[in-house]
């Protein structure tokens, strides 16, 4: 009896540390891509172990979705930096270049998710992920070239954190209880930078490619079909006034968006640090809730713009 327990252990065990590695494999292709297309033959696959693919990362999404404290670097309000402090910050999936309206450089960017990193990991040596940070700028994916290029030149620094090559855009929508149609950002997130449709984008200029849709589901199709990228709303409140009609707005806008037919898991900022500031908490928390209801998994960012990758402005 106690062999075969040992045995169901040791299988137990194999599969655990099988499956992120089995999950990393499935996106070797897109690293491949990556490289095929930069244009620097010189980049390697092994070299490329800091870049995280949409495979893995939903997994890690998944795993996040019922914990905010993996993705607030404050606890609480007056940037504490609480969550910094005690290392249970793990993931800002949302943040600002010099490339757009950011004022870290995206090498900046990567070396204080890379200084942060090594703090984790000298903390909890079998976390895998100690930190997780994506660039986002405005409508451009330059700033993830110059992080991509600075990964490849010194890929031991980077060891201990995974750079998500993403953009934010914006989508122009009306649901039905929304008064007049207004902008909403979305987050792509694993996307190959040097090709089509990201390739062609402009920080200012929003061009009329595949972004500019009027719907929800069109917008989420289209980033859906493309090879490689998911597809996240940025944070769901900014955009709408907060009178009786938000919940509404709010429960319109999860319920499309999730009928989005791609097999691909759709997403939305749930813990997004200056909420916590700027909007109730009742609304904040009605909001995380909807979207639990509606199957969409909650992440989070600080939305940096400022001189740390810790706060949306300067702390
Ligand atoms: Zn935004
Ligand atoms: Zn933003």
């Amino acid at each position: 009896m106690k062999k075969i327990y040992a045995n169901f252990l040791a299988l137990a065990v194999f599969f655990m540390l099988a499956m992120p590695a089995a999950n990393a494999c499935q996106d070797k292709e897109y690293k491949k891509a990556l490289i095929k297309s930069s244009g620097h033959p010189e980049y390697t696959l092994k070299n490329m172990k800091s870049i995280i693919g949409e495979k893995e990362l939903a997994k890690v999404l998944k795993r996040y979705d019922n914990h905010p404290e993996k993705y607030q670097s404050d606890w609480y309000q007056g940037h504490d930096m609480e969550g910094v402090k005690h290392l249970t910050y793990r993931a800002g999936l949302h943040s600002h270049t010099v490339f757009s309206d950011g004022s870290l450089t995206p090498t900046e960017t990567i070396d204080q998710a890379a200084e942060y990193g090594n703090k984790v990991k000298a903390k909890h040596p079998f976390e895998k992920y100690p930190m997780i940070i994506a660039i986002t700028d405005h409508f451009t994916t330059k700033g993830t070239l110059e992080a991509i290029d600075a990964i490849q030149k010194n890929p031991e620094k980077y060891k201990n954190m995974k750079l998500v090559i993403g953009m934010e855009t914006e989508v122009f929508v009306k649901t039905p209880s929304q008064r007049e149609e207004r902008p909403l950002h979305m987050l792509v997130w694993c996307i190959n930078p040097y090709q089509w449709p990201f390739k062609q984008t402009d920080y200012g200029e929003p061009s009329d490619n595949i972004f500019h849709v009027d719907s929800y589901i069109e917008y989420a199709n289209r980033i859906n079909q493309l090879k490689y990228g998911l597809v996240s709303i940025a944070h769901p409140l900014r955009y709408f006034d907060h009178d009786e009609t938000i919940d509404a707005v709010i429960d319109e806008m999860f319920s499309t968006f999730k009928s989005v037919e791609s097999g691909k898991q759709v997403y939305t900022e749930g813990y997004y640090q200056p909420y916590r500031f700027d909007v109730d908490k009742d609304l904040y928390d009605r909001t995380a809730e909807n979207a639990k209801k509606n199957g969409i998994i909650r992440t989070g960012s600080q939305d940096t713009h400022g001189r740390t990758i810790f706060h949306m402005h300067n702390p």
